[in-house]
């Protein structure tokens, strides 16, 4: 197996899979009781939560355990009454409840897939604004969004509004403590950095008020209700503290690897257009549009082969769409729907790149030879 599809989710640390299991047996307290053994559990989270603090660069108070990056999305969105504003570019997690209020508002990119600040600043300035989310790192093809350039907007524009980043993708990439100063909340989730499935977090910096989504035993200090995941706390905490401690390294070993499986593509076939310059995007993104190929009938042929990527469009009503992000970025309708996305992580190794780009070469050729 050649798994080149990190940023949909990447295999868990070790560590963090050693530090969960014992959550799963001997401290099975729920940590809201009142007998020493939920005193253990609750003292597991209290741990979890100062280091994942520490990581993102925030008071401990700040940070909300959540189920997951769309219900750390979805609590701001929903929370928070008044006018909302997003980029064009955001995952669905953010797009949709914005575009489902009647006063959303959703503000084009650049060719790159960054917000366009001068329309943010216009949208911005509509009186009522309440909260405005833009993503840190764009899910699909890996630009870095200018969060010190947004924040200026915002908080010159409109200074009442609570700002949001959805920074999901980031904690591979980007020193979170950079991004936090500037930011009232932010959106992570563990199976994106080594954790597991089914666990997030909201940060919310101090005097923020959110309206919880799930209310009930006012767990998260009324922030969100429901028992907490003890093992998924635990392994978030984990997997968040060794990402932290290898993110140097790993950006330079990654971008390499990147480099080297986009200049065999771009050398060995014609008519591959890399999406986003390299500068403007994270060290693990492969994002290319392959003229002449549906990415669906690449990706069955990748799958045959055992390479694991992904497109990232949608296939609505029977016709396949392309994606929304490339749709904001005027990206040749055409053209993106041969959009291919190869994400790479800390399991990837020379010898994947070297076999992805065998395969998707030779998938490719055979693709264009079908339909010449
Ligand atoms: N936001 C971004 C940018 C994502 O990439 C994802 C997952 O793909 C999400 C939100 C949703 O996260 P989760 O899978 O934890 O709900």
């Amino acid at each position: 197996m050649t798994y080149l599809d990190h940023a949909a989710s990447t295999p868990m640390r070790e560590r963090a899979v050693a530090a969960m299991m014992p959550y799963f047996s001997g401290s099975y307290a729920n940590p809201s009781g009142s007998h020493r053994f939920a005193r253990e559990a609750r003292r597991a989270i209290d741990e979890a939560r100062d280091d994942v603090a520490g990581v993102l660069g925030v008071a401990p108070g700040s940070v909300v355990f959540t189920s997951c990056g769309t219900e750390s999305d979805n609590t701001v969105l929903a929370g928070v009454a008044g006018g909302a504003v997003c980029s064009a570019a955001e995952h669905h997690a953010v797009l949709h409840p914005i575009e489902d209020r009647a006063d959303g508002v959703v503000v084009g990119t650049d060719p790159t897939g960054h917000v366009d600040l001068d329309q943010l600043a216009a949208a911005c300035a509509s009186p009522g604004v309440a909260v405005v989310s833009v993503m840190a790192v764009n899910n699909e093809v890996g630009t870095i969004t200018d969060l010190r350039g947004v924040a200026e907007v915002v908080r010159r524009v409109a200074p009442q509004a609570v700002l949001h980043t959805d920074a999901v993708q980031a904690p591979c990439w980007l020193d979170l403590r950079t991004i936090a100063p500037l930011v009232d909340a932010m959106s992570f989730s563990a199976h994106k950095f080594g954790g597991p499935k089914g666990i997030g977090v909201l940060t919310l910096a101090p005097g923020i008020a959110v309206d919880p989504l799930i209310v009930g035993g006012g767990q998260e200090r009324e922030r969100r209700s429901g028992t907490h995941n003890v093992a998924g706390i635990v392994g978030l905490a984990t997997a968040l503290l060794e990402t932290d401690a290898h993110r140097d390294r790993e950006l330079v070993r990654l971008a390499a690897l990147r480099d080297r499986l986009v200049d065999s593509l771009t050398g060995a076939l014609d008519g591959v257009v890399e999406t986003v310059p390299r500068d403007r995007k994270v060290a693990g993104s492969a994002h290319v549009c392959i003229e002449g190929i549906e990415n669906e009938a690449l990706l069955f042929l990748l799958d045959e082969a055992d390479v694991c990527a992904s497109a990232a469009s949608a296939c609505a009503s029977g016709a396949m769409e392309p994606s929304h992000v490339l749709a904001a970025m005027g990206v040749d309708r055409d053209l993106a729907l041969g959009a291919l996305r190869l994400t790479l992580g800390h399991t990837t190794t020379d010898a994947d790149v070297d076999r992805a780009s065998d395969v998707v070469v030779d998938a490719v050729r055979r693709l264009r030879e079908r339909s010449s």
